[in-house]
């Protein structure tokens, strides 16, 4: 048997290619234990500085817009900017350079330092030099390359790869810093401050500043009419990079090329609030090279003559934008708020959700176009939440990128038997029957579930029994350590079924409106009580609901990357709405994975028609129904739901559901709760980390896990001042996690306002 690897013995190195499956749960473990409360911490205050200065721009989503017009129009006409940009540079005295491949990029840099007989190269940082893999090639060349960046510099030292793109070292802790710089420069120093660390590091910089014969810089951007330049930064650096040595070498990917230096306002005002919140970052650089102003010179030394060459990468982004779906990925800022609220990068950071290169959400398909589709694997972390989506000042929809990838990864894989029979089995669309036994499994919970709903009883005591855990988490990779909720005796339709049977009033008070009730398959095999808990609570309003069949909805299979099947799903499921659709009748969902399923996903997997239809009618999330209604007709709701007869008690701790709060339908249950008199305290975390399936997958649990403790500990500072709350939660996913990590009840708040009715 294989010794277990202690985590904290990796290198992030070791790990950073995540072809290897191994790789990925291996760096999963190392960050867990060694860098997660860098991570957090980071990337935590980066999310909230990000949402107060984007809540201060008022024209934040003109903004957004305009931003992604201007790169969808430069990367439609790429070739045209492309000549453009070279007869700038090369008019105002500069030399261009587009580089096919990586090496062709290292090949010409190494020439043009080799006939300058540079030594020592100072450099800003670049993730583009990363993928190319610069420094290993100058350094063969004998060609000293010093970083200039602090968190670079870090790096260097370390011998480790960026684990985020705008701060590249902020997994390390300071305390983790100074250990290394101590160990590495063996200084009795003290370094026990961050002003001591970065004195020090400037110290070490600022020679190297002196003495460099060449500085090597990235681009945020490049203007084709004029050959500008635009970079942002906080630290000076890559000012004195392409200022002090008369060599000055940018490089940058070809999708950074827009028409005109008139485009760069829009970024500056984008990027910097999108990635750290700052409304400026310390240096804004708008450049026109080769400078007009001599180079330095060290004392004694005379100036030389100012160079500049403009080197473009393309390394597969020709190809992407010739890729229906990863040409999306070309128009990414790299500002990073991707990263920053999303809640599984927050926990373990770019070397477990990232590769060698490119990290995050957006990083899987930076990976595969630069390099290859199975480096993407870590796109897996990616749990389709959503909460990107919302926050890329490009409007990049992340989840869809990586769900492409997953479904390209699934192709990959060898087929067999036993997955063809599987398919066929549980519905698998014939394109996606080579796609791992685990994957299909969770894809089509709605026949495992609906088997298990003929009888329950039997169905809750085998899965159980140790050894049918131990099966399901070999055969289908289920974690046996994950609670399973147990399956309730009758489902949402036989309980809707039996009211009408049982012909107990139901009927509206006054048929005010005309609800269809969508029953999603997580509510009818999993929660039934809920359902008819959150129909009740819409005809105390007086709204006339009904409830439509139950139907798988795709959400699950668009999450394992088996698109076919989503799409069939989907299809079939338009076709049973859409006569109510054509009513103009409002659906009410009440799973909020399945309603973003309604309002943006179905997008990908519905014909433009059918989308349309989708597109223009009102999908709501039960409380937003009612409190739309209670608005309308002037309702008290405190008159009918009375938090003080709640036996739940008054106090609540209400975790919204991260795609709810991505369909801005979150903010009207905390209204309708509070208006009702309950008292409630609301979680700030973006996701749960449970996700639908992730959390159940034997890969994932402890990241699952890890992810959920942000959670959990948000409600113990909650009670730690006047008790215990009722928890109170929107999504099935959601109360899955906080039941496993937490121990306790956890109900839905039409349940709690239902208990208020006695
Ligand atoms: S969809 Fe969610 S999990 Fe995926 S990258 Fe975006 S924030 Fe992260
Ligand atoms: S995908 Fe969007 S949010 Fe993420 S780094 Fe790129 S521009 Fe920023």
């Amino acid at each position: 048997m294989a010794t277990p690897v202690n985590p904290a013995d990796i290198n992030p190195r070791q790990v950073a290619n995540k072809s290897d499956k191994k790789a990925l749960l291996d760096a999963i473990r190392m960050t867990l234990s060694v860098q997660s409360p860098a991570v957090r911490r980071n990337t935590q205050t980066f999310n909230r500085n990000r949402y107060a200065a984007t809540a201060l721009l008022p024209d934040y989503n003109e903004l957004k817009d305009r931003a992604r017009q201007i790169k969808e129009d430069a990367i439609a006409n790429l070739p045209r900017l492309l000549e453009q940009l070279e007869a700038s540079v090369r008019a105002n005295g500069g030399h261009f350079y587009l580089a096919k491949t990586a090496a062709d990029a290292d090949q010409y840099i190494r020439d043009v330092l080799l006939r300058h007989e540079a030594k020592l190269v100072v450099k800003g940082k670049s993730i583009t030099s990363e993928e190319i893999k610069l420094n290993h090639a100058l350094e063969a060349a004998g060609i000293t390359v010093a970083e200039t960046d602090l968190a670079e510099f870090i790096l260097q030292v370390a011998d480790e790869q960026p684990s985020h793109i705008i701060a590249p070292a902020l997994h390390y802790s300071r305390e983790r810093i100074t250990a290394l710089f101590k160990r590495k420069f063996n200084t009795d120093l003290p370094l026990d401050t961050g002003e001591e660390l970065t004195v020090f590091a400037r110290e070490k910089l600022r020679q190297q500043f002196i003495a460099a014969d060449a500085g090597i810089s990235g681009a945020n951007l490049i203007a084709a009419d004029s050959g500008s330049l635009m970079l942002v930064e906080s630290e000076g650096n890559i000012r004195m990079t392409m200022t002090l040595p008369p060599l000055h070498i940018a490089l940058a990917g070809i999708e950074k090329v827009v028409p005109s230096r008139t485009d760069f306002g829009t970024f500056i005002e984008l990027l910097p609030r999108s990635g750290t919140g700052q409304p400026l970052t310390s240096y804004v650089s708008i450049l026109h090279p080769p400078l007009k102003a001599p180079s330095f010179a060290a004392p004694g030394k005379a100036a030389k003559p100012r160079e500049f060459h403009l080197v473009l990468i393309d390394n597969g982004r020709s190809r992407m934008r010739e890729d229906p779906i990863l040409h999306e990925a070309l128009y990414c800022i790299r500002c990073s708020a991707c990263m920053n609220c999303c809640a599984n990068f927050e926990t373990v950071g770019g070397h477990a959700f990232g590769g060698e290169t490119y990290s995050g959400g957006i990083g899987g398909s930076w990976e595969a176009g630069t390099g290859t589709l199975m480096n993407a694997r870590f796109s897996e972390l990616c749990t389709g939440c959503s909460r990107c989506v919302t926050q890329c000042p490009v409007r990049i929809d992340i989840p869809w990128l990586n769900e492409n990838l997953r479904q390209r990864m699934n192709v990959e894989q060898p087929s067999s038997a036993a997955k063809s029979a599987f398919g066929a089995m549980t519905g698998s669309a014939s394109e996606d029957r080579v796609a791992p036994l685990q994957k299909q499994f969770f894809a089509n919970y709605h026949v495992m579930a609906g088997e298990a709903a003929r009888f329950p009883a039997m169905a809750n005591a085998v899965t159980r029994l140790p050894l049918v855990r131990g099966l399901m988490e070999s055969v289908v990779g289920l974690d046996r350590r994950r609670k399973l909720p147990p399956f309730p005796p009758k489902t949402w339709e036989q309980l809707y079924r039996d009211e009408h049977a049982d012909n107990r009033p139901r009927a509206a008070k006054s048929a005010s409106a005309d609800v269809l009730m969508f029953a999603d398959v997580f509510t009818n095999y999993g929660s039934p009580e809920r359902g008819m808990a959150a129909m009740r609570v819409l005809r105390e309003v007086g709204i006339n609901v009904e409830l439509s069949p139950s139907s798988p909805d795709g959400r699950a299979a668009i999450s394992q990357g088996m698109i076919a099947t989503a799409r069939r799903q989907a299809s079939a499921l338009a076709q049973l709405l859409l006569p109510h659709l054509e009513k103009g009748r409002v659906i009410c969902v009440l799973e909020p994975s399945v309603l973003a399923m309604f309002r943006s996903d179905y997008e990908h997997l519905l014909d433009a028609g059918t989308w349309e239809k989708f597109a223009r009618a009102s999908f709501m999330e039960p409380l937003q129904a009612l409190l739309s209604i209670a608005k309308e007709h002037g309702t008290d709701l405190s008159q009918i739901f009375r938090a003080s007869k709640s036996p739940h008690g008054t106090r609540v701790f209400y975790h919204s559901h991260c795609q709810q709060r991505s369909c801005d339908a979150a903010w009207q249950t905390i209204e309708v709760l509070r208006s009702c008199g309950f008292d409630v305290v609301t979680s700030s975390v973006e996701c749960c980390g449970m996700a639908g399936s992730f959390g159940y997958k034997r890969e994932y649990y402890e990241l699952s896990l890890a992810v959920g403790e942000d959670l959990f500990a948000q409600v113990r500072v909650a009670e730690q001042e006047g008790g215990p709350r009722t928890l109170v939660a929107s999504g099935t996913s959601c109360h899955e996690q906080l039941w496993a990590g937490m121990g306790r009840e956890v109900i839905h708040p039409v349940e709690l306002l239902v208990s208020t009715l006695g």
